[in-house]
């Protein structure tokens, strides 16, 4: 397979282009032809502002079926979209209009892209459909071609969320997203009929690449939800076969009144990633539903990686082997082999990896290791069935003492504990050993008697080398998490820095 992304989907697309595929919960719905001509019509419009192929539009507006048509614009016009999220704040912004260089910016009236003066040409994308970019649409006619590109040719620059310095543009090519999709179209064995019920944001490659590139190579539809919201989720799911989330939802439907297993008799598959599910809520959500959460990794960088199999067994707490055409292996800092069973850094080859971060070749080079492996920065464990396990960010590894804590093991251990809802384990500063653990932890409401900071500690003791067991344990009302769902731990970590300073 090569070529242009948009050319190798649309030769998927239904010989019946009447089919929907887009609807969302106010009733718009939009066909494979609407979303043919209008997407050919937006690639027009940027390409009357001056953008051929490799030039960069950079996008900050709201989940739209509009948004998903400006995406396969920029495919169709050989351009490079830059999607941002929408919570960026004018100087991060700053930030990636002076690195990605765009030459046209697609901003939400009330964004702050709208509001950067001196910038690139600027058109506006509302959230019901509106603005000059549809305006300026209306005009063209709808017999955009597709622009040729190579493999290599690059199709989106993502910028990784990145909880430690300045965010790094990933570079992803058409094959990178081409191949990646059509292997999870496969796998997780789409089908005549499915239909995705779609809650997740689109400026994330979860959202937009894995979600919504499944879909249109499956040529059906999808139930396209401006945000989650657990009621909403509840009232479309019986019309719903596939779908994906982040733990966070799963969590959420447990938790909303009326989530049953009637409500997900049509379901044939939900899906995990972007954080890691608990293996409570896989527990429960089985319990609840009879399903099983299929749980997925990956990450910006690389796409999807490693999934749990749609046949076969899904165990809780594992992100399964890797895809068909990726190799994973496990090593230590130094780049060696490390037999299964052992805690490592896991590194990634095929052809979904990118082809490196956005004008920063050194640090590119410093992912990679000779053999085109490349360094992910998670710690994992694959066991003797070429499961992989995620055990933790590297950067989140505590070293203690001269110890290593690997935070996933103490926060596991902890979630264990009667009363206890969730745990976030972090280091922070700590006069005598370097970093000290610390356990930030939420109570479970109703589930017997909520445990003391004392009790879990004792606790710990009797299954934890000394240097693993939390100096401290403090009780909040949330994690803080981005709006991928992951917790957010540099925000603990600074919160909490003072947290040993006097040595205790
Ligand atoms: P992002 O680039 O924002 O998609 O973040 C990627 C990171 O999310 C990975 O490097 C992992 O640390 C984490 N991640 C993604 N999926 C999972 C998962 N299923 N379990 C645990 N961590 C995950």
């Amino acid at each position: 397979m090569s070529g242009n992304l948009y050319g190798i989907l649309r030769a998927r697309f239904p010989a019946a282009r009447a089919t929907c595929v887009i609807e969302t919960p106010d009733g718009r719905r939009y066909s494979y032809a609407e979303l043919e001509q209008t997407s050919a019509r937006y690639a027009q419009v940027l390409q009357r502002h001056g953008i051929g192929p490799g030039e960069r539009v950079i996008v900050q507006v709201e989940k739209s079926p509009e948004n998903v048509f400006l995406y396969l614009a920029c495919l169709r016009a050989g351009a490079i979209l830059v999607p941002l999220n929408t919570a960026y704040k004018a100087s991060e912004i700053a930030y990636f209009l002076a690195d990605a260089e765009p030459k046209v910016a697609v901003a939400a009236p009330a964004s702050t892209l709208a509001a950067v003066s001196g910038g690139p040409e600027t058109l506006t994308l509302d959230a019901e459909g509106g603005g000059t970019l549809v305006e300026q649409a209306a005009a063209c006619d709808a017999d955009q071609q597709v622009a040729e590109a190579a493999d290599d040719d690059i199709a989106a620059l993502l910028y990784t969320s990145g909880t430690t310095g300045r965010p790094k543009g990933a570079m992803m090519s058409h094959r990178n997203l081409a191949t990646n999709a059509l292997t999870l179209h496969r796998m997780w064995g789409f089908r005549p009929g499915d239909v995705l019920l779609h809650a997740l944001p689109i400026f994330h490659t979860h959202g937009l690449f894995v979600a919504i590139n499944c879909v249109l190579a499956n040529g059906t539809g999808m139930l396209f939800l401006p945000r989650f919201d657990a009621d909403e989720v509840i009232r479309l799911l019986p019309r719903a076969t596939v779908m994906m989330g982040v733990p966070t939802f799963y969590v959420r439907l447990l938790a909303a009144a009326g989530f049953d297993a009637a409500l997900c008799r049509n379901m044939r598959l939900f899906i995990s990633g972007s954080a890691p599910l608990l293996k409570e809520t896989f527990e429960a959500f089985e319990a609840r539903t009879g399903q099983a959460i299929l749980e997925r990794y990956g990450m910006t960088e690389t796409g999807m990686n490693t999934t749990n199999p749609l046949d076969g067994e899904r165990l809780a707490g594992s992100v399964g082997p890797p895809l068909d055409d990726v190799e994973v292996r496990v090593c230590d800092a130094e780049g060696k082999l490390l037999p299964s069973g052992e805690i490592g850094g896991l590194e990634v080859r095929g052809p979904n990896v990118f082809s490196g971060y956005w004008r920063q070749p050194d640090k590119t080079r410093e992912e990679f290791r000779d053999d085109g492996f490349f360094r992910t920065g998670d710690l994992s464990v694959i066991d003797e069935q070429g499961y992989v396990a995620i055990v933790g960010r590297s950067k989140d590894m505590i070293i203690s003492g001269g110890f290593n804590v690997y935070p996933k093991e103490v926060e596991a251990l902890i979630d264990r504990i009667e009363g206890v809802a969730e745990t976030a384990v972090v280091g922070v500063p700590h006069p005598d050993f370097g970093e000290g653990v610390l356990a930030v932890v939420t109570r479970a409401p109703g589930k017997g008697e909520t445990p003391s900071a004392e009790s879990i500690i004792e606790t710990l003791k009797q299954d934890l080398a000394g240097y693993k067991v939390p100096k401290a344990v403090l009780f909040v009302d949330a994690l803080p998490r981005n709006v991928m769902g992951k917790v957010e731990k540099n925000r603990l970590r600074e919160q909490y820095g003072a947290q040993f300073a006097d040595g205790r």
